[in-house]
């Protein structure tokens, strides 16, 4: 090309100028000097660490009550990261809250009213219309999805602290007295655990009085399965992480976002340290390098409870040197998804990864991983001290152990009920719950959450137990039991699951992310389209990348097969 060509080109492109040059300004939002000051003050001498990028945010968030796009662009420049990686974490996450620097200013206090399935069966969706019409600009009153208070249907969220059986009046009255911390319930604190024998079990381990291999066994023969939801023996999960090479992680799955499961939360809050002592084993089973427990935000007590006990774990020296560390999840049900939780503790959008590899061999920073539940380390103290026998002889039905039912929904006595595995929900209403509410006549039941399925209540005798459903369509999962009386109507209950579904899709895959948009569209027509729901539930359910898009028909499923009638009516 000849010069003059290419000069009028560069004209082109810089009006004015003959020269080819560099842009006046620099690519992208700048950097405020003042609010670079303000997160450098905020972030203190913390490391700068990619996957603190989310505590990092939260601190921000609970010092602005949002997220400022200036101190976002600050905290890019402060973490060495683009802005694109900080803005497409901070816009995943419900609980942060981006805003231009133009916008109106969010007000300090944010209610969060619950419209999940117990709630909304208990008034939750009147709740939330009545708040939102009774506040203007002074307090942001907004929906949100389960927040492990079913017992207490409905709730809502004042800053941190929670309304149950909330009514209008009893959240106006937190919010006029801005009583919006969280509080703290009474609990078994460490000298009252360490006085009943607490970490004995520890420190015999470290005494070489007994071994890993002793305990490893003892969980083998009580056949203790992970409680989260999936079941898998954890003496053989143990295993399959020692073969792998060091260093090695350890995560706890403290996400529980599960409908209608608060079961973690019950043992988080009354008796944390035969939690953290089954932490401290679990750790040294496999040699841990860390341990990262990864507590939802939605249980602020907890939270507390943790920092608290954690400290007084370390401070007695009982870590054995494995780190300890406590993330904040930041409301999204997804993280619950053990791939998808590393991702968020890596300070990353909470997207779950393409298996293989499996976090046993590939997890935390690429390092082999154990991943437990909450519930399932809460038990290896007690198993190892009174014996495999002991957790085994609990079963009912020919199935063996003891397990955390939440149970919620039309029942007299919500509540967690420690009952044994398999027994029925006929078994477990009358026994344990006080039978039906007043008024109201046993209709159906979740029996393992919004993902787990609905039966009626012609099934409820059979065995509640992992793989005792699976024939019938549905799952017991984390046991989160919700029940459903001749008032409720069935239609809207599937509704209320896909919407659940629709809103914490992680959007990764077209399946899911589409399919429960159209599926909320076509189940809010009157009439249902069945064919085409049967189509697209099967597409749901074999193309999707995980477990909640696999498993977001289910209730639908259920609905058309068991509900018929509630159906065509
Ligand atoms: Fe995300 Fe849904 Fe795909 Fe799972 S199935 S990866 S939640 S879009």
């Amino acid at each position: 090309m000849a010069e003059d060509e290419k000069q009028k080109i560069r004209k082109h492109r810089h009006p004015g100028s003959g020269r080819r040059h560099t842009r006046p300004v620099p690519r992208g939002r700048q950097v405020d000097p003042r609010a670079q000051d303000e997160v450098r003050g905020l972030l203190g001498d913390g490391p700068r660490r990619r996957d603190l990028l989310i505590e990092y945010l939260h601190r921000l968030q609970d010092h602005y009550h949002c997220l400022p796009a200036s101190r976002l662009a600050a905290l890019a420049h402060e973490m060495r990261l683009s802005l694109t990686e900080v803005y497409e974490v901070a816009t995943f996450y419900a609980h942060f809250d981006v805003v231009d620097e133009q916008d109106e200013p969010l007000p300090e206090i944010t209610v969060r009213v619950c419209d999940s399935l117990t709630c909304s069966l208990y008034g939750g969706d009147d709740l939330l219309a009545n708040l939102q019409k009774a506040h203007g600009a002074n307090v942001r009153i907004v929906r949100a999805p389960c927040m492990g208070h079913c017992d207490t249907a409905p709730v809502a969220e004042v800053g941190h602290n929670f309304a149950d059986h909330a009514t209008v009046d009893a959240v106006n009255d937190l919010i006029r007295r801005k009583d919006t911390h969280a509080h703290v319930p009474d609990y078994v604190g460490f000298d009252a655990y360490r006085a009943d024998g607490g970490y004995g079990l520890v420190e015999a381990l470290d005494r070489k009085e007994t071994s890993i291999a002793d305990i490893q066994d003892a969980l083998g023969k009580a056949s203790l399965r992970g409680l989260g939801g999936a079941g898998f023996p954890t003496a053989r999960k143990w295993q399959f992480v020692q073969a792998e090479p060091g260093p090695r992680y350890f995560c706890v799955n403290a996400d529980e976002g599960e409908v209608g499961t608060f079961k973690d939360r019950h043992y988080l809050e009354s008796d944390p340290h035969r939690f953290l002592e089954g932490v401290l084993i679990a750790g040294r089973a496999v040699e841990a390098k860390a341990v990262y427990i990864y507590l939802r935000d939605e249980y602020p007590a907890a939270r507390e409870i943790l920092l608290r006990e954690m400290a007084a774990v370390k401070a007695a020296g009982l870590h054995g040197g494995m780190e300890m560390h406590l993330r904040r999840g930041a409301g999204a049900y997804i993280c619950g998804e053990e791939s998808a939780m590393i991702e968020s503790i890596e300070g990353k959008r909470g997207l779950p990864r393409h298996k293989p590899p499996f976090v046993a061999q590939v997890g935390l920073f690429g390092r082999p991983t154990l991943v437990q539940n909450v519930e399932t380390v809460f038990w290896i103290r007690d198993i190892v001290e009174k014996g495999a026998a002991w957790f085994t002889g609990q079963g009912r039905h020919d199935r063996t152990g003891l397990r955390s039912f939440s149970v919620s929904g039309r029942v007299a006595r919500p509540g967690v009920k420690l009952a044994p595995a398999g027994i029925t929900m006929q078994e477990l209403l009358d026994e344990y719950c006080g039978g039906m509410a007043e008024g109201h006549s046993f209709k159906g039941y979740l029996p393992g959450g919004a993902s787990g399925g609905i039966l009626p209540a012609s099934m409820a005798n059979i065995p509640l137990d992992f793989g005792m459903l699976e024939k019938h369509g549905c799952f017991v999962g984390s046991h989160a039991v919700v029940v459903l009386s001749h008032k409720d109507d069935i239609k809207a209950v599937a509704l209320n699951l896909m919407k659940f579904f629709e809103d914490e899709s992680c959007g990764q895959c077209t399946p899911c992310r589409v399919g429960t948009e159209k599926m909320v569209k076509l189940m809010s027509q009157p009439k249902w389209d069945q064919p085409l729901m049967d189509e697209l539930a099967r597409t749901m359910t074999d193309a999707s990348i995980c477990g909640l898009g696999q498993a977001a028909a289910n209730p639908l499923n259920a609905v058309l097969k068991y509900f018929r009638e509630d159906v065509t009516s």
